[in-house]
Parts: C-alpha cells; sequence; structure tokens
C-alpha cells in the first residue's frame, strides 16, 4: 500500500526537533508537503499557509498541526472539511469545548482527528501505568521546572491567552499522570503567578486528587536555571517509583526498570497510521481540563515582569 501523504502544518521548533525525524523512521506515512509561512524544505512541496495547501495539493490526505494552539481549531476545522486526517499537537486547542465539535466532524465524515500527548508515549508510562494498576498509589509529587528562555526562545505565543505559559510544559506531566494512575483525578485547589507584563503563567503549583483521596502534589516553574527536572514520584504499596526525564527513565525503589530516549514522536506517527487504517479517533481532554480547573479554580498571584 502507498505511504499516506502527510503535510506538516507549521515548520517551527517541535516540527523540526521531532516530527521531520519521526516521519521519516516511521513506516506506513510519508511527508508530501509543508505548509509555512517562513520555511520550506528541499524536495517537498510548499505552501503559504494551510489555505494555499488544501486548495492546490489534493493528493495530500493527512496534515499534522504544529502551530501555536491558539489558531489549531480554526486549521482542524478547515483541513477536516476538505477530507484530511488531522494530527494535532498538545495541547489540542485553546479552550475545552472547542474541541468536540471537531471530533464531530472528523466522525461525520469517516476521518481521523488525533489529539496528541507526546510524553504518553514515553516509554516508562505503559510499565508505570500496568505497575499501579496492582500496587496502590499513596502519594504523588510532581516536579516540572524547566528553562524557558532555553526550551522555547522567543515564542512569545506561549505568554499570550490560550498559550497556557507553564502549562504549556505542565501539561505533559498531567498528561502522563492522567494515564497512569488508576482512577480519574480532580482538582482541588492551585496557585498561578503571572508576570505582571503577560498573559499567562509562567509558575504554578497545584493539589489534585481522586476519589480515594490520593494526595497529588505538582510544582511547575518555567524559570528553572541549573538542573532541569521532569519528575513524577509515586509512592505505591510496592515501593517508590520515579518517573524522570519526562517519562524516559523509571525506576523502583532506586532500581532502574526503564532507561530509553527520544522514542516518544516515533510511537505517535505509529499510532496515528493505526488510527487512520481502522478508521479511528483518539482525543482526551482530561489533560487540558485539569489545566483548565486550574485556571478556574487557581489563587492568582503577581510575578516580576518577563523578557527573554
Ligand atoms: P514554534 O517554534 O513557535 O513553532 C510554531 C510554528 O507555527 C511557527 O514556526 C510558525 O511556523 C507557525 N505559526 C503559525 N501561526 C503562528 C503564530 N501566530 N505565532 C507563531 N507561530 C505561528 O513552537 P513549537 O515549540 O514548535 O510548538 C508548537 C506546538 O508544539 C505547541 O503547541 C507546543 O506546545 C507543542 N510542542 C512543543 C514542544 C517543544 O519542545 N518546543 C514539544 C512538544 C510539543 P511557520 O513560520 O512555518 O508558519
Amino acid at each position: 500500500m502507498n505511504p499516506i501523504r502527510l503535510a506538516i502544518v507549521g515548520l517551527g521548533k517541535i516540527a523540526r526537533d521531532q516530527h521531520l525525524p519521526a516521519i521519516a523512521r516511521t513506516p506506513g506515512i510519508a511527508l508530501a508537503a509543508i505548509a509555512s509561512r517562513n520555511a520550506a524544505l528541499d524536495g517537498v512541496a510548499h505552501f503559504e499557509t494551510l489555505e494555499a495547501l488544501l486548495a492546490e495539493a489534493p493528493e495530500i490526505e493527512a496534515v499534522a498541526l504544529c502551530t501555536p494552539p491558539q489558531g489549531r481549531r480554526a486549521q482542524a476545522a478547515q483541513a477536516l472539511a476538505a477530507g484530511k486526517h488531522v494530527l494535532l499537537e498538545k495541547p489540542p486547542g485553546a479552550t475545552v469545548s472547542e474541541i468536540a465539535p471537531l471530533v464531530a466532524a472528523a466522525r461525520e465524515a469517516g476521518l481521523t482527528l488525533f489529539a496528541t500527548w507526546h510524553s504518553r508515549f514515553a516509554p516508562a508510562v505503559e510499565p508505570a501505568r500496568d505497575f499501579l494498576a496492582v500496587h496502590e498509589p499513596r502519594a504523588v509529587e510532581i516536579t516540572w521546572k524547566e528553562d524557558v528562555r532555553v526550551w522555547h526562545p522567543g515564542q512569545d505565543w506561549i505568554f499570550e491567552p490560550g498559550g497556557l505559559g507553564v502549562f504549556d510544559p505542565g501539561i505533559n506531566a498531567l498528561s502522563i499522570l492522567t494515564r497512569i494512575l488508576p482512577r480519574p483525578l480532580f482538582l482541588t485547589g492551585a496557585t498561578l503567578a503571572f508576570p505582571e507584563n503577560r498573559a499567562a503563567p509562567i509558575a504554578a503549583e497545584l493539589d489534585l486528587t481522586d476519589a480515594n483521596g490520593l494526595p497529588i502534589h505538582a510544582v511547575f516553574d518555567f524559570l528553572q536555571t541549573g538542573l532541569q527536572s521532569w519528575d513524577i514520584a509515586i509512592d505505591s504499596e510496592g515501593g517508590r517509583l520515579l518517573l524522570s526525564a519526562g517519562g524516559a527513565r523509571l525506576t523502583l525503589d532506586g532500581a532502574v526498570l526503564v532507561d530509553e530516549r527520544e522514542a516518544e514522536y516515533a510511537g505517535i506517527y505509529r499510532h496515528f497510521v493505526d488510527l487512520i487504517g481502522r478508521g479511528a479517533c483518539d482525543v482526551d481532554l482530561a489533560p487540558l481540563g485539569h489545566v483548565a480547573d486550574a485556571f478556574m479554580l487557581g489563587r492568582r498571584a503577581n510575578a516580576a515582569p518577563f523578557s527573554w
């Protein structure tokens, strides 16, 4: 069978760092076009906009939207209306409720809509889920601290409304947590620190729980210099589980169970090909819901003005 002809929309950091190499490694899908206002790739058809791509390249079967979240719903709606399968980078949108009409449109047209959570494809995630299915968790501590100047240099959209600020990385932790814990979670309190000159938080602290009262505490920081931390520590009846390096590494009471880098996006594209083959959608809004709850229930604190 011919590989699925895919276009990338938005050739920014994540498209270059992760999507291009993962697509190249995935059987069943091939990069056939780019829609980018600023960039092109040798040997790949180029269009300035998604509109031009949809009008002039009818052979394209699927699009990967690697643009900022604020404009993504409109792009997804356009692409679905043009009969394309759609892969959404995380977070799937700028609001929770804008996604349901996209799911309905995809189902109606028999197309695939895949709201990716790349951290769920980290190698420690499924083993941690399996472990926690049989060893009851007792307490969870999340430490997600990175330097926005290193990982998102000049990305002003991240501090605009809908850009999520520190929840842009923090939602990755929530996407793991909602996958590995045995019961649904809900937020009980939060503090969000907003720089005076920005519209999204630069730090946050969250408390969540589940129906059994599991204590979950999360600290997100976007101004971490030196050692960067993407850790989830879980005390359980079976010992202390530590997912670190964003889910690349897993230890149980210090013993290494998993240690494997750079596997996430290959898993994403394998899953996308499989979903298209089955005519299925995969859209889970739980991580976005918890972030929305933090904006709703969170106490607002002031932080120093931020500049790059
Ligand atoms: P980025 O470097 O700013 O790239 C986004 C691209 O989208 C831009 O290069 C631009 O591409 C296009 N674009 C269209 N409208 C835009 C607008 N109004 N403002 C800015 N860019 C616009 O961002 P990114 O880091 O790749 O992130 C994109 C998405 O991937 C975000 O949702 C982010 O959460 C997610 N993500 C990022 C990372 C990471 O480590 N950076 C990791 C995982 C997921 P053209 O110039 O080609 O049109």
